[in-house]
């Protein structure tokens, strides 16, 4: 016998045990997303892999190593995404949305997908929100896209979030950082100090360095020097901006200066937001100011701020919390028969409850009465309906509360209806 399939390394089924988490942080995103502002855009999952080498750059480890791109039979080079902000600004690009008044919201949702090693909750397909401001130069922007991913948090019932915060400037001050950057490593640690990979960066991307996590590498950065010192007025008031913001809106914020992300269109703020239990609190969100992206992909300049967070570590996160998410959507009614001479009137009445909105269920595998209740007990359903001789005689159901075990017979045709009036009562 051949094995059988399984799915891809690095790849899961989210049953319905999970699904319906990720359905409540998609819900919630909608309604925030809503009172924002920002409107829902669905991407394609794969784009020229030009878009991502030109956008993401050429020598960040997600196009280096970790994208998934293939040549389709049209000869085309075509890469699942790994991330949305390109695809975003490419849409607004293409759609010449720099006509319509700016600035211009977008939010989307979806999987993306990435060549990584898979380990506990990283997997290479993967969930991510994301939310942009394009056209908008205004630290107040920067400021907004903080506060949407803060008020999916608050929504969701997320405790003790903190924002991380730094400028990572732009060309213009930049260079003087890495400069001074550089000057520290070599006149104080000196480049043995680092790990291999850093070392590799010194030349390159040497600000990468303050964001490895290898403890050679954190201790030899200590008392780097930090950026913002060496921003230039234009960066600096920007950056203060933002964060008078952030505490005029009540937000827990805290400077960090190994925040510089992988990516090289990031342009000024770069922040993360952290959830979870005091001390122990992970990144849910990473985002930051990319003003250099549009015209790296060859459009004209559009400043752009935005964030990505990850569904999976949301969920992580709530649960961690102990967040109370409501209950998994179930069945509320169960239809069972004294025999199997009244299968079609059982589909008949579930066909109806269903028409109320009621959730019910009714059995196909031609069980016992006593089978079929244990199958309504498993359920979790609230209420069965029995349909037998007698019933279907006098135009009745006998309807079972399961919470107290109280039957009593209703007239067929008022099923639906009561049943509706119940289930309030019972949630109320
Ligand atoms: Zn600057
Ligand atoms: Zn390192």
């Amino acid at each position: 016998m051949e094995s059988t399939i399984k799915a891809p390394r690095g790849t899961r089924d989210v049953l319905g045990d999970e699904s319906w988490k990720w359905t409540h942080v998609l819900n919630v995103c909608r309604d925030v997303a809503g009172d924002f502002g920002y409107s829902e855009v669905l991407l394609p999952i794969f784009e020229h892999t030009e878009l991502f080498s030109r956008g993401i750059g050429d020598t960040t480890d997600v196009v280096e190593k970790e994208m998934y791109t293939f040549i389709d039979k049209g000869d085309r080079s075509i890469t699942l995404r790994p991330e949305l902000t390109a695809s975003m600004v490419r849409s607004y690009l293409e759609h010449d949305m720099k006509r319509a008044p700016q600035p211009v919201k977008l939010w989307s949702a979806g999987p993306m997908f990435r060549y990584e090693r898979p380990q506990k909750g990283r997997y290479r397909q993967f969930w991510q929100i994301d939310f942009e401001i394009l056209g908008a130069q205004s630290p107040m922007a920067d400021l907004e896209t903080i506060d949407t991913s803060m008020e999916i948090y608050r929504r969701l019932g997320l405790t003790n979030l903190q924002v991380l915060i730094n400028s990572v400037g732009c060309p213009n001050c930049r260079h003087a950082y890495r400069d001074a950057l550089k000057r520290f490593l070599e006149s104080g640690p000196g480049l043995d100090a680092l790990c291999e990979t850093c070392q590799g960066r010194f030349e390159r991307n040497p600000l990468r360095i303050l964001d490895c996590k290898k403890p050679a590498c954190r201790e030899a950065t200590e008392d780097a020097p930090a950026i913002w010192d060496s921003l230039c007025d234009e960066c600096r008031s920007h950056f203060e901006d933002v964060n008078r913001g952030l505490s005029r809106i009540g937000a827990d914020v805290k400077l960090d200066k190994r925040l510089v992300r992988g990516l090289d269109y990031y342009t000024k703020t770069a922040y993360e937001i952290l959830a979870g239990e005091l001390g122990a609190q992970n990144a849910v969100c990473g985002g930051g100011r990319y003003d250099n992206l549009a015209e790296a992909i060859g459009g004209p300049h559009v400043p752009g701020v935005g964030f990505a967070s990850g569904i999976e570590r949301i969920v992580i996160t709530l649960e961690g919390q102990g967040v109370f998410l409501g209950e998994k959507p179930k069945t509320e009614v169960y239809v069972v028969t004294a025999s199997s001479d009244f299968a079609i009137e059982a589909s008949a009445l579930a066909h109806e409850l269903r028409a109320s909105k009621l959730s019910a269920g009714t059995d196909y595998a031609g069980r016992g009465m006593k089978a079929q209740m244990k199958q309504a007990a498993a359920s979790g359903a609230d209420f069965v309906c029995i349909i037998g001789e007698d019933e279907a005689a006098s135009g009745t159901v006998s309807v079972k509360n399961m919470s107290n075990g109280e039957q009593r017979s209703i007239p067929r045709n008022e099923a639906a209806a009561k049943l509706v009036l119940w289930r309030e009562e019972r949630n109320r």
